[in-house]
């Protein structure tokens, strides 16, 4: 049996389809995209290609798409670009504690700058309350910055309600879809955003590109300054094989979507069944339905999710750990501390991220695995020792 890797919020395995794009652009297409004659015009139909790719997905028009390296990058360019442009109109930023901190990091910069950021708490599943939005806006506010998914437990916001909001008060709205472009319906009307940030390397495409859509006539300003690519809001020369790589996962992905979402969705809903009734003291972290279709968050009393990494890892079976914020950080996550879980209750936190590559038979090894890893672990620890040795006590069960 060959690796079974699970950890699709992580990034993605590039499909085939979309390395044979690359491919073709890398060895047939070199010409500068911004160059007259005809390699050069080749190059820039191609990258049109995958402009308008993008818009028809989100229902945006192509001129709104701002091709950049990355989720990082537009995010970075979504709250600098902002803050930039309208600091004659004020110098407040809303957001919320669980974002991920290519938003977060760069609002605590802005603070250092005189900036005033506003961390708004979730509840214990991981939801902004669209009402605390609303009522943290003031005179000074220029953007709302809220994440459609929540890339460690799942967990998807009311960005529809809160982009009402925001455009009955006429504040720039941002979204950090990463997690969820591609894998939910993204169309930006609905949503009521004004900026939205994506990301090609989890949706089966290449690592270092994404785009930033931008509504026209919202008020922001370039974080880098050089040519006149991407509207002059993105200079450089584009990354052409990597927009036309992100393009093509883009397309097949979206044609596939309904369908890969209710997949996904039953193995998700399987695996937590399963672990539920196999392992003891186990508690899903997230909200139960409001959740991305392949994403479970799981703590495991009385274990050290490194640990189980690590045993899992010699079933070659990948999955991330949802307790530290990145894998060499051993901070407590920030999202899990949020939603009001002590560090010890973090600790031994899985988090599963299934994708399109796996099937049935990944959710049914790792059911067969995972019991017995955990058993194995508690076995050594004097915690669980202890808490069994009380059960006793008490006279009750395990
Ligand atoms: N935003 C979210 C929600 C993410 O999950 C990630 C990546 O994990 C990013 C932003 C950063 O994206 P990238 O890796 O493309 O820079």
């Amino acid at each position: 049996m060959g690796r079974i890797y699970l950890d699709n919020n992580a990034t993605t395995p590039v499909r085939p389809e979309v390395a044979e794009a690359i491919m073709g652009m890398l060895k047939g297409c070199y010409g500068n995209p911004s160059t007259l004659y005809c390699i050069g015009q080749e190059a820039h139909t191609a990258l049109e290609r995958a402009r308008d790719i993008m818009a028809g997905i989100i229902g945006a028009d192509r001129d709104e798409i701002i091709f950049t390296s990355g989720g990082t990058e537009s995010d970075n360019l979504a709250v600098f670009g902002v803050a930039r442009a309208q600091r004659k109109k004020g110098n407040h930023i809303i957001t919320t504690k669980i974002e991920h901190h290519a938003v977060l990091n760069p609002c605590k910069a802005l603070e250092k700058e005189g900036w005033e950021v506003t961390y708004l708490p979730v509840d214990g599943q991981g939801l902004v309350d669209p009402d605390a939005v609303g009522g943290a806006i003031t005179e000074k506010t220029v953007l709302i910055s809220v994440m459609s998914a929540n890339n460690e437990v799942g967990t998807i916001q009311p960005i529809a309600e809160i982009g009402k909001i925001a455009k009955s008060r006429k504040i720039t709205f941002h979204s950090d879809a990463v997690q969820s472009f591609g894998k939910m319906p993204t169309r930006v009307d609905e949503l009521g955003v004004d900026l939205l940030s994506t990301s090609a390397h989890k949706i089966y495409g290449p690592k270092g590109v994404g785009f930033l859509y931008v509504r026209k006539g919202t008020k922001i300003m370039p974080v880098l300054y050089g040519g006149h690519q991407e509207r002059s809001l993105r200079p450089g020369t584009e990354n052409v094989p990597g927009i036309v790589g992100f393009g093509r996962a883009a397309e097949l992905l979206d044609s596939e979507r309904e369908g890969e979402e209710a997949r996904l969705t039953s193995m998700r809903d399987r695996l937590w069944a399963g672990i539920k009734e196999r392992v003891p003291h186990v508690r899903l972290h997230g909200h139960p339905t409001k959740r991305l279709a392949g994403t479970l968050n799981i703590a495991f009393e009385f274990v050290e999710g490194e640990s189980l990494i690590l045993g899992l890892d010699e079933y070659e079976i990948c999955v991330a750990s949802g307790s530290a914020c990145t894998s060499d950080v051993l901070e407590p996550s920030h999202v899990l501390s949020a939603m009001g879980i002590p560090p010890e209750g973090a600790h031994g936190t899985l988090r599963i991220s299934l994708g399109r590559e796996n099937t049935d038979s990944d959710v049914d090894k790792l059911l067969e695995v995972l019991p017995k890893t955990v058993e194995n672990l508690r076995s050594f620890s004097p915690l669980y020792k202890d808490f069994l040795r009380q059960q006793k006590a008490a006279g009750g069960g395990r």
